[in-house]
């Protein structure tokens, strides 16, 4: 039985990891400090003699003996990583540094959730792994990016240099049941005002796009990149190519919502990237993997979830 170290295991895509992990019959280890993640998230599985939780912070170091690391502890959606940039940063690098100095001592390959605000506002549409970015350093989103970039950084030297077997993953936008109802992203977003009959809030005149990845489809991505040979490092794109200008997306979800909110224009961020799009050319040859859950079919299931909670 393989004993599995996930940092914000209790967030949303980390405890959508740690059932499918317990599911695959691991050891669970989840680590968390619940400034975005939830008790309730995982409450499930406490009892189960499979699953552990710890409350710890990253940035400080843990001393624990697991055979694989998910690295997933980053507030990740921009209200809550902008709440405290100052912290948002030392997750990401002392984060980094802590558990791939865990990975080093008890030699376990080690994941890195990275994201696609690597790649910034892009110049480059759809975006490879092999594109630079085009990421702002002093910006208000500088925090999340240059973390997660500084992150990366960190992983591909303690590969060279200390031969780590490392897994770094970038994942674009994602959606499903146990999003934070207030945590600002845009699927939460429009999901709470719809049910609840308030305004939809587009920024900007809502042409920017983005592409939505359906929870499961990444956690099958995670599973099996982790499953590579030692030497297949990534970085590799996870996400779903589909790509929806806000407009779109709200008025699909008004539709599936049954909804009457009206539409009202808010000023668009500084530094919002224009569009996004994977390009998991990669991904499709070397791990086999593509999403399979369409927009709708994901947004039904995460509307029938926020039905539930609110
Ligand atoms: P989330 O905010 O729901 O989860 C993050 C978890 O990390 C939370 O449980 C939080 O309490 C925990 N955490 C934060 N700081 C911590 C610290 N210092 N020590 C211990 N735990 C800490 O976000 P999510 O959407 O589940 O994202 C998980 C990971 O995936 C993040 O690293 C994020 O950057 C990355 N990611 C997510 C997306 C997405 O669309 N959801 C896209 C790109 C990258
Ligand atoms: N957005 C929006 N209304 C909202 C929340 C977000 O129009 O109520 C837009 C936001 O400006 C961005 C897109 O939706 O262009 C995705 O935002 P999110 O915060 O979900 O993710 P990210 O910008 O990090 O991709």
């Amino acid at each position: 039985m393989k004993r599995i170290l996930v940092t914000g295991g209790a967030g949303f895509l980390g405890s959508h990891l740690c059932d499918r992990l317990i599911k695959d019959g691991c050891d669970v280890l989840c680590v968390d400090n619940f400034f975005t993640g939830s008790k309730t998230n995982i409450a499930h599985l406490i009892g189960n003699p499979y699953f552990e939780l710890m409350r710890h912070d990253v940035t400080f170091p843990l001393y624990v003996e697991v055979d694989q690391i998910y690295n997933l502890a980053c507030p990740a959606s921009p209200v809550h990583y902008q709440f405290d940039p100052v912290q948002t940063t030392k997750t990401s690098v002392h984060g980094a540094i802590n558990m791939l100095g865990l990975a080093k001592r008890i030699k376990a390959r080690i994941f890195q959730a990275s994201t696609s605000e690597v790649y910034g506002d892009p110049v480059m549409h759809p975006q490879p792994e092999s594109y630079w970015g085009n990421v702002n350093s002093i910006g208000p989103r500088s925090c999340y990016d240059e973390g997660k970039r500084c992150a990366e950084t960190l992983f591909f030297d303690y590969y060279r240099q200390h031969n780590l077997d490392i897994k770094v993953a970038r994942i674009f936008n994602t959606y499903g049941p146990r999003m934070h109802p207030n945590d600002g992203r845009v699927v939460s977003n429009f999901i709470v005002q719809a049910l609840k009959g308030n305004d939809i809030t587009i920024y900007g005149d809502g042409s920017q796009t983005r592409s939505f990845c359906y929870v499961d489809d990444l956690i099958e991505g995670f599973i099996r990149i982790m499953k590579t040979e030692a030497g297949f490092t990534g970085p590799i794109n996870l996400g779903n190519p589909s790509e929806f200008s806000m407009l779109e997306l709200a008025e699909t979800i008004l539709r599936l919502a049954k909804s009457n909110s009206k539409l009202v224009y808010q000023p668009l961020p500084q530094d919002d990237p224009r569009q996004r799009q994977p390009d998991i050319a990669l991904a499709t040859s070397s791990l086999g993997w593509t999403p399979h859950v369409n927009l709708e079919d994901g947004l039904k299931e995460t509307i029938d979830y926020f039905r539930q909670i609110l």
